[in-house]
């Protein structure tokens, strides 16, 4: 007798028990035999045969035979009475044996009853079978079980029983309380079969309906693409908004919008009131790049030849542009700290925005902010508003076609704020890292990226610059060019460039250094290179004329007719004057077309005390004239009635130029000084330097401007507040070398330079006047 350990399967009495031929072979290590005579005992735990001991069984078994043996390997079991299994004993090479007695059942089934709950149960499994591919097939499969038994049995690897539960029917005695059991157990089973049949129905139909669509959707698509192809003129807009939105790759809340206004679209048709205004918006939105572009690698050399291919000089900015590079390819990224170019008109802010551009190999896009007064300049007006369009710095993104656009914002000091709201507070979220990741324009009503942007502003100077926005920013200063730099810059690029532009060759024309140096000097005004620009291309329009008229083969252009080139008078340069008259000294003073010199002058007549100031001065210089009357009485108090006995008038010529701040300090206190004391003051010193009550001589702002001016006008000495000594290393040497640059600490330092002090002494004022007579000589 075979005792045979099974674990999980429904072991009844008097039917069929099925198992699989391996799982029989594992547990008693033969093949097995049909008729061989077997004892099913159930297992506690799934343990392997090896392993089992005499308390791995449970109490209660069932005899039986093999009945049935198939090649397909599985086995039947025909079971017949239920047995105690008194005693078990397990040897060591894992043969077990048992000693068993017969179990009675409690009660009996009775046959009719039996037959009830099996036909019950097997027209629920018709039912279940009912409609379904396989119903013909388990009709023939049902009609075979005549017993419950065997339908329990055939139907035991489909139970969702434990194998506890599967033992608790064994060994329950009572055989209609068994059979309640197993009809309970098998109606579950079907319920449960028919909730994942409906549940695996219901997911396929779901399925199956996503198949369909989209198999219809990619055909309908093929062949509208067929048809678009065959017929391009006649794609429709709506339809050609509705691929670019898909293939635009913009984010979720973009593309939830474009769809929202795309069926308004739809539903206004052609002739809607609102379809001209959805039409722009959605086109808008499509042609804005939403891709995000990877950061590239920049090689730093090549980036440096490029700059220094395209602008001259410039040395500490490039520098600070590769450096600025560096760092953004040590991070990955694609911009870094916003640069702000402060400097006169043609020092080469803006082109040098060209050519990072060009260094970086990226787009580049140029947005004017001079006059921009309107928030909604920056910003985009709402879609609500008739003509409403997109902002500034949108329109821009759209026009470079890229999401990481270099962005030269030109003119940041010249935004101003009016009633329709703050520009500059609308630029600070433009240009601020922390929001400008999700920058929404009012227009556009969604949000976009501009972190990618590589921004840089330029300005002629920081004083009209919002402080908030100042900060965000880091200046870099463009000092302006000397006379020297000027001329390489108009070889080496201006006039190339000219020549190219109308189309003649180096050996049709040629200029003469000298009659560049004479442009500079006499047909230019600038700290820039804007109007020597100007002058190179009037020059090579007037030569191109006389080429193309055929009169000359080659042109030289001379000191001697360079002024029949350019067609305009030599400028009336501010040069230092000639005559010395008490009164009057030469001042420098920063406007924003670089430096410029200026005198200030000084006037006593007959009258009762009243300052007079003229020239369009501002209202801090208004207070410097005040501050240098009580410095000049206090300085020379003899002399302090000749302010109550006359009237004072001050002047600064050149009225057109609006002129204020601080610096002229020392100027006017020196003029006023040399008027009273009616000791001239040689006109080619010139000064700049606010002054205290003290008359201590403070430091001042645009140094390098003032002293290129102060060169240009042909100025030989220049006294500077001693506290700006350091600014020196930013002016050009040639500069430095052509000035004796005095820094002065007190006014009367700046008094005993210009030989007024001491000068109650008559000798001694002849002696100074003598000395820079000769000098100016
Ligand atoms: P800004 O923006 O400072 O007013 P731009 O960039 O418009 O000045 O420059 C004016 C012109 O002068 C441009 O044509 C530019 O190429 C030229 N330019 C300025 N500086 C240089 C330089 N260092 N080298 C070559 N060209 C220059």
């Amino acid at each position: 007798m075979t005792v045979l350990p099974i674990y999980n399967i429904l072991v009844l009495p008097n039917t069929d028990v099925y198992l699989r031929t391996d799982i029989f072979e594992d547990a008693v290590g033969h093949v097995p035999q049909k008729g061989e005579s077997v004892v099913l005992v159930v297992l506690r735990k799934d343990v392997p045969a090896q392993s089992v001991t005499e308390n791995s069984f449970y109490p209660i078994g069932v005899t039986g035979f093999v009945s049935e043996v198939h090649a397909e390997g599985w086995l039947a079991v025909r079971t017949a009475d239920r047995l105690n299994i008194d005693k078990a004993i397990v040897s060591p090479n894992g043969h077990v044996e048992i000693i068993t007695s017969v179990r009675e059942d409690s009660d009996t089934l009775s046959s009719h009853e039996d037959a009830q709950k099996t036909a019950g149960v097997k027209s629920a499994l018709l039912d279940f079978s009912k409609g379904t591919q396989w119903e013909p097939v388990s009709r023939a499969w049902v009609s075979q079980f005549s017993t419950l038994n065997s339908i329990a049995s055939a139907c035991s690897m489909w139970m969702d029983a434990s194998n506890e539960e599967r033992y608790a029917i064994l060994a329950e005695d009572s055989a209609q309380k068994r059979a309640e059991m197993l009809e309970k157990l098998l109606y579950e089973t079907l319920e449960i079969g028919k909730l994942s049949q409906e549940g695996s129905s219901a997911r396929q139909e779901d399925y199956q309906r996503m198949v369909r669509e989209s198999a219809i959707r990619k055909q309908m698509e093929y062949l509208q693409k067929e048809l678009d192809e065959m017929h391009p003129e006649s794609v429709s807009d709506i339809r050609r908004l509705e691929l670019k939105i898909r293939e635009s790759g913009m984010n979720e809340t973009a593309r939830q919008e474009a769809d929202k206004l795309l069926n308004r679209l739809k539903q206004e048709g052609t002739n809607g009131s609102e379809t001209g205004m959805l039409y722009n918006y959605l086109d808008f939105l499509t042609s804005l790049s939403w891709k995000k572009e990877a950061a590239q690698e920049i090689d730093l050399n090549e980036a440096e030849r490029i700059l220094e291919e395209d602008h001259f000089g410039l040395t500490k900015v490039k520098n600070r542009i590769i450096q600025q590079i560096a760092v953004m390819n040590l991070k990955k990224e694609q911009s870094g700290s916003i640069l702000l170019f402060i400097g006169a008109p043609g020092t080469g802010k803006t082109s040098i925005g060209q050519s990072i551009a060009r260094a970086l190999k990226r787009k580049y896009v140029r947005v004017s902010l001079g006059g921009v007064r309107d928030e909604a300049d920056i910003r985009g007006h709402r879609r609500t508003y008739i003509g409403a369009m997109p902002g500034r710095i949108m329109d821009a993104i759209q026009k470079s076609g890229v999401s990481n656009p270099v962005m030269v914002l030109d003119e940041v000091d010249k935004l101003s704020s009016s009633y329709n709201g703050d520009p500059a507070s609308a630029l600070l979220e433009v240009l601020d890292p922390e929001q400008n990741s999700t920058f929404t324009d009012h227009y556009m009503n969604v949000p976009y990226d501009l972190s990618d942007v590589f921004f840089i502003c330029t300005a002629n100077t920081a004083d009209t610059i919002p402080e908030p926005l100042l900060n965000r920013m880091e200046v870099i200063q463009f000092q302006g060019y000397t006379p020297i730099e000027k001329e390489q810059i108009a070889v080496r690029h201006l006039l190339p460039k000219a020549m190219e532009a109308v189309g003649i060759t180096k050996k049709q024309l040629r200029v003469s250094k000298n009659a560049i140096r004479l442009i500079i000097s006499d047909y230019t005004r600038e700290g820039g290179v804007r109007g020597l620009k100007k002058r190179m291309d009037s020059l090579c329009r007037t030569a191109a004329v006389s080429i193309a008229r055929g009169n000359i083969e080659t042109i030289s252009v001379t000191p001697k007719n360079l002024r029949e080139y350019l067609d305009m008078h030599p400028m009336r340069h501010r040069l230092v004057k000639e005559n010395v008259s008490p009164g009057i000294v030469t001042g420098l003073a920063w406007t924003a077309g670089g430096g410029e010199i200026l005198y200030i002058e000084t006037l006593l007549s007959k009258g009762s005390g009243q300052v007079l100031i003229t020239g369009q001065l501002g209202d801090v210089m208004k207070e410097s004239a005040r501050l240098a009357i009580s410095l000049v009485k206090h300085h020379f108090p003899e002399k302090s009635s000749l302010f109550s006995e006359n009237d004072l008038h001050i002047h600064v010529p050149d009225g057109a130029t609006p002129k204020d701040g601080p610096s002229a300090g020392i100027t006017l206190t020196t003029a006023i000084a040399s008027l009273i004391t009616s000791s001239p003051v040689d006109p080619q010193i010139a000064m700049t330097g606010e002054i205290s009550l003290r008359g201590d001589v403070l430091a001042i702002g645009g140094l390098p401007e003032k002293l290129m001016a102060a060169q240009r006008a042909g100025v030989k000495r220049v006294l500077i507040p001693a506290e700006n000594k350091d600014d020196l290393q930013d002016v050009p040497n040639e500069t430095r070398e052509s000035l004796e640059i005095i820094p002065v600490m007190n006014l009367l330092e700046v008094l005993s330079m210009c030989g007024i002090l001491g000068v109650e002494r008559a000798s001694d004022r002849v002696e100074h006047t003598d000395t820079w007579k000769e000098q100016k000589l």
